[in-house]
């Protein structure tokens, strides 16, 4: 018999090994690292082979994560108060879990025997809560308690797994032989029985979930989310204790193969079934984008097969560039860069899921390095790691939108992991900033020290972040920041329509100050599961945020519009609009913002929100934990009931038949598009006109709840009102012990006259302070005309100054704000000081203001059209002389305004005709082309391109125009201009590699809107 030279280690190489061996002599670190994987190792080598053996469950017995939505038989939803998975589960007691809140233990019979049985021996299902694996019925329930498959999941999550990962960690770094022998025995062994059940796992047909809630649900012993387990948990243990199997005879006795056999039989039924269920397209492995594929190159790592499918190249070439994708998370990641990460950076997700995609991909991105593929030089790739830089705003907050962190609104940039192996292959400032605060978070035993790379670097010491105005414009997310850093006043504007993991939150704005998260979103809900009737009805509903709900409706969702962005000066506007968001229902869904910067620790914000259609409009605020009051003050609490009514009980789907009739947790609610209102309570009510002020006065945190900045601190809420009823009620945010009771909304109702439509123009001027107030009251302005088309506040302030902010939906036409005071523009702020002079004045999109003194003139926004972009030096040439110095640097170039609406950053100006953008990426799609269809000027692809709209420019390989998106199936080529659609109008590349397609936003013949600014500041 030929001696098993071949099972060598792929993963584990000898240099590997040196690198181990070194990082072991030189540092302390090390030398606990490897410790701890001894000590873990040595807990599972303390069990005998065969209690080993036990916890590894067989198919036959289903799964779990969660025993019931409503917690315990006994003890109900008490059992969840720690959180959902607190059940104890013990190596002492098989099959037995025990309740959290009451400590009784599930279920009654010997489940261990029933499974000697062949699961067939009934009469051992005992006692008054027997389970045979497909859980518990309590009477009358339409669901069970599902105690032994609770167990089965967490076993194999919790134990089983770390077992097998612990026992190879242990094997690899012991130098102690014989006891590298024992780990590596036992590991193997574990091995070698998951291999022969791996293969039958198949969670649709042996899980909770499949039984009670979606029987297509897939997954192997576990879904298909954390699947993942397996191949991380597995993959290394494996080749850590490959050339052990030989020398193993009571393995090769116990398994009755040989060592060549055993190896066989890990690697295919196990390893490279897990890659097949990653890359076949069943969905059985498939996390979230980029989680599978981390676990996929550890399997391509290990296997190194070039002759059995899937092959490592074949497993490389599904993370990079898989030819076949048939969901967006496969698609390669040279492709998902471009097509499913935004231009600006962002993947598309809520702010909170797209860390994923960054921490997912950087790690990838430093394993490929080994593989000399280089994705630190892409400059998209540059982009998703900087975003989490660029997302924060007072150097300290990331917006809670969508599913992400919570009201408090605590976050942090790129973490020096993802920051360590990238800075020396990308050392932007900041990155490299990050990867210095903490070298030792990269510091891992079997790579060299990530620090030695740092020293060579350029300096960082004074970088910062998150203290600028900054715009996403493709995800839509515009900031606003004034004042010093360190007591910054900072606005978001959220106008985008990215797809996962989305609230109904278009034209949501969160105001931070003071240290403060001081209109904000209660962010992640407690749960993402689709039975949980919080988030369906309230957490993502428009009314818990600061938006407007029309008609007692959560949002549509639909595309977004920038109209201005002007990120600098005394006052910064943005201005967006999403029609979309009640898509048949309203004609204008507008909201404009100037943040006015006063002095270095105070600012305000003023808000103007036009809504035109519909019969309700309820413009919704959540401010920061607080007592709230109201001068002219509201009526009494109502004493009974909601916001929906005096007869309608918290969390009653009052207004949807489909779930008021079942009791809560036992359907999923994703179908909701009610109002939410019966959410919120203690409602304070009163019907005013003219002037009021709103104001919530921070209360002090309770203990074991997150702290922050009250103490004299508040927002007030200057209110410009026109028949509308104002009111106050609280809500509760996630029931989590960290998190207050109650949380403090102010709503502002609006009612259509019987048998009308209903428009609005909702004026709102925020003044958040400490302790001493600074304005002295908030008058409306009459306009003339008085068309509904602009808006206008006159703030007296307390220093005896006097500011006007006027916005407008119409820049051409000229409004009178008051005698000798005329505007027309899109936005203008202007100021007077005690004595009555015009100390400033500011003019955005506008043609002419006169105020007293001050006159400013402009030529307004202009519309040209683009004549060639130079896509590689970030050059657009427009086709009339429209820009001239002084240039506004940051500036939003306004594209295509009537199709798709998007917008490009001006960084320069390189003459009267051309326009620099610096590096902005203006591709949204590319990938390769699966077939051209001629007869329905088509191409087709495998790639998935969910940020393509109509009107945008598709370009061939070469990048040559080649048509516009039209209508129709993805993707259709309205071919004006261009002729009849043959195949010649996609060639392959240079190289002969396969025809590939590109659309970009900005391509030769579309419109461009380039606007204008000017400020004066009295010295
Ligand atoms: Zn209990
Ligand atoms: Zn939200």
């Amino acid at each position: 018999m030929a001696p098993c030279a071949e099972l060598q280690r792929n993963y584990y190489t000898p240099e590997r090994l040196a690198v181990m061996a070194t990082n072991i002599e030189k540092y302390p670190w090390a030398r606990s690292q490897r410790d701890a994987m001894l000590a873990a190792g040595e807990k599972w080598a303390a069990y005998d082979d065969e209690k080993l053996l036990s916890i590894i469950i067989p198919p036959q017995v289903p799964r779990a994560y969660d025993v019931h939505t409503f917690g315990c038989p006994v003890h109900g939803v008490a059992a969840n108060a720690g959180g959902l998975y607190k059940w104890g589960i013990s190596l002492d007691k098989p099959w037995k879990i025990t309740c959290p809140a009451g400590g009784e233990e599930y279920p009654s019979n010997d489940f261990g025997a029933y499974l000697a049985s062949g699961m067939k021996d009934r009469s051992l299902l005992t006692g008054e809560y027997a389970d045979d694996g497909w859980g518990w019925n309590k009477p009358g329930d339409e669901t069970n308690y599902w105690f032994v498959a609770y167990y089965a999941h967490w076993l194999m999550s919790n134990f089983t797994m770390p077992a097998i990962e612990a026992l190879g960690n242990a094997a690899i770094v012991c130098e102690d032989a014989e006891k590298a022998k024992l780990y590596a025995h036992k590991c193997a062994l574990m091995l070698w029985k998951l291999a022969e059940y791996y293969p039958d796992y198949e969670y649709k047909s042996q899980s909770r979930e499949a039984k009670e809630h979606d029987p297509n649900y897939n997954g192997k012993w576990t879904n298909m989310i954390w699947e993942v387990k397996t191949p991380n948990a597995t993959a290394y243990a494996y080749d850590a204790v490959r050339p052990l199997l030989a020398g193993d005879s009571e393995l090769l006795a116990r398994t009755g193969m040989s060592a060549e056999q055993l190896d066989e039989y890990i690697r295919d039924r196990l390893l490279r079934e897990a890659a097949r269920c990653t890359i076949d397209g069943s969905h059985r492995i498939q996390a979230n984008y980029g989680t599978h594929q981390q676990s996929l190159l550890r399997l391509a790592a290990v296997l190194r097969d070039s002759d059995k499918s899937p092959t490592s190249d074949e497993m490389l070439e599904f993370i990079i560039a898989n030819p076949r994708p048939t969901i967006y998370v496969d698609v390669g990641i040279e492709d998902a860069l471009v097509s499913l990460v935004y231009r600006d950076g962002m993947p598309l997700e809520s702010i909170g899921y797209n860390g994923g995609w960054t921490y997912s991909l950087a790690a990838i991105a430093a394993s490929l390095i080994d593989l000399d593929i280089n994705f630190y030089e892409d400059t998209r790739f540059q982009k998703l790691l900087t975003w989490p830089f660029d997302v924060m705003v007072c150097g300290k907050f990331v917006p809670p939108l969508g599913d992400t962190g919570d009201m408090f609104a605590a976050g942090s940039a790129l973490s020096p992991t993802a920051a360590l192996p990238a800075a020396p292959h990308f050392p932007d400032p900041r990155v490299v900033k990050v990867a210095r605060t903490n070298p030792a978070a990269g510091n891992a035993l079997f790579s060299p020290p990530a620090s030695d790379a740092l020293d060579a670097l350029p300096p960082s010491d004074d970088v910062t972040w998150g203290v600028k105005s900054h715009i996403f414009p493709a995800y839509g997310l515009a900031y606003l920041q004034s004042g010093a850093v360190g007591t910054q006043t900072s606005s978001a504007l959220f106008y985008g329509n990215y797809p996962g993991h989305v609230h109904y939150d278009q034209l949501n704005m969160l105001l931070f100050s003071q240290g403060n998260a001081m209109l904000t979103d209660i962010g992640y809900p407690e749960q993402t599961d689709s039975r949980n009737h919080k988030r369906y009805a309230f957490f993502e509903n428009t009314v818990a945020h600061n938006t407007v709900v029309v008609d007692s409706h959560k949002q549509t969702r639909g595309p977004g519009k920038l109209h201005a962005y002007q990120p600098t000066g005394f006052a910064q506007v943005v201005d967006a609009s999403c029609e979309g968001a009640y898509a048949g229902t309203v004609s204008l869904y507008r909201r404009a913002n100037v943040l006015v910067e006063l002095s270095p620790t105070q600012s305000y914000l003023f808000d103007a929100f036009y809504v035109d259609g519909g019969k309700q409009h309820d413009y919704s605020a959540l401010g920061a934990p607080a007592e709230t009051s109201c001068t002219p003050p509201l009526g009494p609490v109502q004493e009974k009931g909601t916001l929906a009514g005096e007869d309608v009980p918290q969390e009653h789907f009052y207004d949807d038949e489909r779930y008021a009739t079942k009791p809560l947790g036992t359907m999923a609610y994703t179908g909701y598009k009610g109002s939410g209102f019966q959410f919120l309570f203690n409602v304070r009510r009163a019907s005013l006109d003219g002037p009021a002020l709103f104001e919530w006065k921070l209360r002090q945190p309770g203990e074991g709840e997150t702290q922050y900045n009250w103490q004299g601190v508040g927002l007030r809420a200057h209110l410009l009102l026109d028949s509308e009823e104002v009111i106050a009620a609280d809500a509760k945010p996630q029931t989590y012990a960290r998190m207050p009771d109650t949380i403090q909304y102010m709503l502002r109702r609006r009612v259509a006259p019987e048998g009308q439509e209903l428009n609005s123009r909702f004026v709102t001027v925020y003044e958040p302070y400490t302790s001493e107030t600074f304005i002295e009251r908030v008058l409306p302005v009459a306009l003339q005309p008085d068309d509904g088309n602009a808006v206008a506040a006159r703030i007296e302030l307390a220093d005896g100054g006097v500011d006007y902010v006027f916005h407008s939906i119409t820049p051409e036409q000229t409004y009178t704000l008051e005698e000798g005071i005329t505007v027309a523009g899109e936005a203008a702020c202007f100021g007077y000081d005690a004595q009555g002079a015009v100390c400033k004045g500011m003019l955005l999109n506008g043609t002419r203001l006169t105020a007293g003194e001050l006159t400013l003139e402009s030529p307004g926004q202009r519309k040209s059209t683009i004549v060639s972009v130079d896509y590689s030096t970030g050059t657009i040439e427009i086709a009339d002389p429209l820009l001239a110095e002084p240039f506004v640097a940051g500036q939003q170039a306004i594209i295509a305004p009537d199709t798709f609406a998007d917008s490009v950053t001006m960084r320069g100006v390189i003459d009267a005709t051309h326009l620099s953008i610096g590096d902005e990426d203006l591709r949204v799609a590319s990938g390769p082309i699966k077939e051209v269809l001629a007869d329905r000027s088509a191409i087709t692809t495998m790639v998935s391109v969910p940020h393509i709209q109509d009107g945008m420019t598709v370009m061939n390989g070469l990048m040559q125009p080649q048509g516009r998106v039209g209508s129709g199936d993805k993707i259709t080529i309205d071919r004006t201009g261009y002729g009849p659609l043959s195949a010649e109008a996609f060639p392959p590349g240079a190289d002969g590699s396969h025809p590939r397609f590109t659309v970009v936003m900005a391509a030769p013949g579309d419109a461009i809107l380039i606007p204008s600014y000017v400020e004066f500041v009295r010295k």
